[in-house]
Formats: structure tokens, C-alpha cells, sequence
């Protein structure tokens, strides 16, 4: 994703109560005693903006976690529950990172789409690809790019996106010396754990009882990107969301997930500004699951808004929050490897996200 700065403020999701607050610069106004179903309809996933006066609160769910741990948590789902396996997801990052950089039209991309088209249909997935070409600013030739579009229960007309990118950066931005700029840059938890927590749910996607489908997908060309202030980010979300609105499909996103620099050790996942402005209602869904299972990672704080894939599908009216922790040290450095990255915590945000689908897919 691309860096923008600008902080916005601070939202404090109160843990006993489970009710988001803004400041009081914000003009938003909170009434404790309001309570919204977690249910994603018509009217609940419709954006709202920074300068609405509408009130912004949530369930209290957080009320029946009282006293629970995260194994008591786990336990009332017996039956239910899923159990992602942390080490294997590692595995899949670790087996992604061996091909190499997997930059946008190269060889390394073709063997990772090869890869993941094998691996996803083997676990009853349709897979289809979206193909398309652009010309980046600084290249001579265009390119042939294409998202890959992973759908679990397909007949269904409402559904859930989970998206990422599956291209890595061609140059490592962040490098100090230049010299390091063109080394293979494998950008593990930068796209690459995405796909891997991807690969790693496949195992359990046609498990879940829900009366929604779920498609995963990944975008090409988030950051084809070899002059900085030059040329362009985004390329795949942008095609996606474009195409969604001339070529409606006969199904609709009630809501969308981005997941991208989130697999790392301790993150922190402060509300993204774009996310608490175009989807709240999904924020508060999904930051209330993770404090009634104690997932620390999901601080009810605004963070910066972010410049990332999830603002083409806000744009076109999928409301999409990105789950993000921009303070990722490695972030486009060479040190971005397998190594700074966590199964557990990937289990945890499977877990969070998969309670979170249960109760707003039935
Ligand atoms: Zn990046």
C-alpha cells in the first residue's frame, strides 16, 4: 500500500460495555442504551461518512464475554469451531516464499497462480481468473495482470470478500543503501501472508454453516510499482471494482475484508481511517468479536487512513475495511521474511473472522 499521513483521532471501544466512542471533536454521538444486530442488512451496510450525525454503537456482546478466557471462549463452540492449523499456514508462507518475488507478469507469478489454482480447487473451491493488461508509467510495454477470484458456496447471491494482494513489490523501497533496492524482495507478511491464511482456511471453508458465499481474492498489481511518485498502485482492485459496477454479477458483497501486513508477531490493529469511514458497521462487527475472544491485536483506536486496495471496492459500493498494522517495521525491507511472521497469529484473526461470518451468514 501506498503511505499517506494524516491522524485522525482516536475511537475507545470501552471492553466492559462494548460500545464504540469518539472523541468529542468528532461530531458523532454515542447512546449507550442502542444496540445494532450484527446481521449485515441492506440498510446496515450502507457507508456512512465522518460527518454524519448518526449514532455509531455497538452490541453488547462484550457483556457476555465477562469472565470468559479464550479457552472458555473456544469451548462454547464446540462442534462448531475451527481449528486453524498455525503451523501449517506457516508452511504455506514458508512454500510461497520459496518460489521467489512474485512480481506482477513474471515467472514467479505464473508458478504462484499455477500453485494456488491446484491447491484451492483441490479443496472445492470454483476458481476463476480475472484477466486484464495495463501499462505502468515507467514501463515501456504493458502487462498482463490478472486477480484470481476464489468462491466457496458459489450459488449463493450474498457474499463475503476477503481479498489481498499476491503480487510482490519489485523494488525494495525501504532499503537505506540503494544498492539494496534491486535485491529479491519477498515481501512475506506484505501480500504473501494473505495468501498463505488464504490457503490455510481452504482446509476448512466448506465446513461452515453459513447461508452466504465467501469469495477470497487476490489482487494483482497492488504495487507494480518501480518509480515511487510515478507510477500507479492499485491496478487489480481498480480493474475489480470497475468491473463490478459495469458488469454487475447476478450476486452482491454485503461487506469486504482486506487483510494486508497483519501476520506478523504482537500486531496491533488500530481502526483504519478509510475502514471507520465507509464500513463502520463492519468495524464494529468485527472489533467486538475480537474483544469478546480477547484478541489484543484489535484496538478500538483510529489509526491513519490508509491508501490501500480497499478504496476501489469503498468507491463502488462494496464497504471494505482493511485490516492493517502500518507500523510493521520490515515493511518493503529486504527483512521482510517468513521469519517475522506468526501461525498464531493468523489463528487468531481466522478465528475472529470466522465468528464474525457465522454471525452475520445466518
Ligand atoms: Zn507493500
Amino acid at each position: 500500500m501506498k503511505k499517506k499521513i494524516i491522524i485522525l483521532g482516536v475511537i475507545i471501544l470501552n471492553s466492559t460495555l462494548g460500545i464504540f466512542m469518539l472523541p468529542s471533536n468528532h461530531s458523532k454521538v454515542i447512546d449507550p442504551q442502542e444496540t445494532i444486530s450484527p446481521s449485515l442488512t441492506a440498510n446496515s451496510t450502507t457507508n456512512s461518512t465522518t460527518n454524519s450525525t448518526t449514532n455509531k454503537t455497538g452490541n453488547n456482546a462484550a457483556d457476555e464475554s465477562k469472565g470468559q478466557n479464550k479457552s472458555e471462549f473456544a469451548a462454547d463452540r464446540d462442534g462448531e469451531s475451527i481449528d486453524f492449523d498455525a503451523k501449517r499456514a506457516m508452511e504455506y508462507l514458508q512454500k510461497l516464499c520459496q518460489i521467489g518475488t512474485r512480481i506482477s507478469g513474471s515467472e514467479g507469478m505464473k508458478k504462484q497462480r499455477e500453485l494456488l489454482k491446484a491447491h484451492f480447487e483441490k479443496y472445492g473451491a470454483k476458481v476463476t481468473f480475472q484477466e486484464f493488461e495495463a501499462k505502468q508509467k515507467s514501463r515501456p510495454d504493458k502487462v498482463k495482470l490478472a486477480n484470481m477470484i476464489i468462491q466457496w458456496f458459489p450459488d449463493q447471491k450474498r457474499r463475503i470478500l476477503f481479498c489481498g494482494h499476491y503480487d510482490t513489490r519489485p523494488i525494495a523501497h525501504e532499503e537505506r543503501n540503494h544498492k539494496d533496492w534491486s535485491k529479491p524482495f519477498i515481501s512475506a507478511n506484505d501480500g504473501t501472508s494473505t495468501v498463505a491464511f488464504f490457503m490455510e482456511l481452504a482446509h476448512h471453508m466448506k465446513k461452515l454453516k453459513i447461508k452466504i458465499g465467501i469469495d477470497f481474492v487476490l489482487f494483482d498489481a497492488e504495487e507494480y510499482v518501480f518509480e515511487k511518485e510515478r507510477d500507479k498502485y492499485f491496478l487489480g482492485s481498480e480493474y475489480f471494482a470497475q468491473d463490478y459496477r459495469k458488469n454487475k454479477p447476478e450476486y452482491v458483497y454485503a461487506a469486504g475484508v482486506l487483510l494486508d501486513l497483519f501476520a506478523h508477531k504482537n500486531p496491533r490493529f488500530p481502526v483504519e481511517g478509510h475502514s471507520w469511514e465507509s464500513a463502520a458497521r463492519i468495524v464494529q462487527g468485527i472489533w467486538q468479536e475480537a474483544s469478546l475472544q480477547k484478541v489484543k491485536a484489535f484496538v478500538a483506536v483510529e489509526g491513519q487512513p490508509i491508501q490501500d486496495d480497499h478504496i476501489a471496492l469503498n468507491r463502488v459500493g462494496i464497504p471494505t475495511i482493511d485490516i492493517i498494522d502500518f507500523d510493521y517495521k520490515h515493511w518493503h525491507k529486504l527483512s521482510d521474511l517468513p521469519e517475522q511472521c506468526s501461525g498464531e497469529t493468523m489463528k487468531d484473526v481466522a478465528n475472529v473472522l470466522l465468528e464474525w461470518v457465522k454471525k452475520v451468514g445466518n
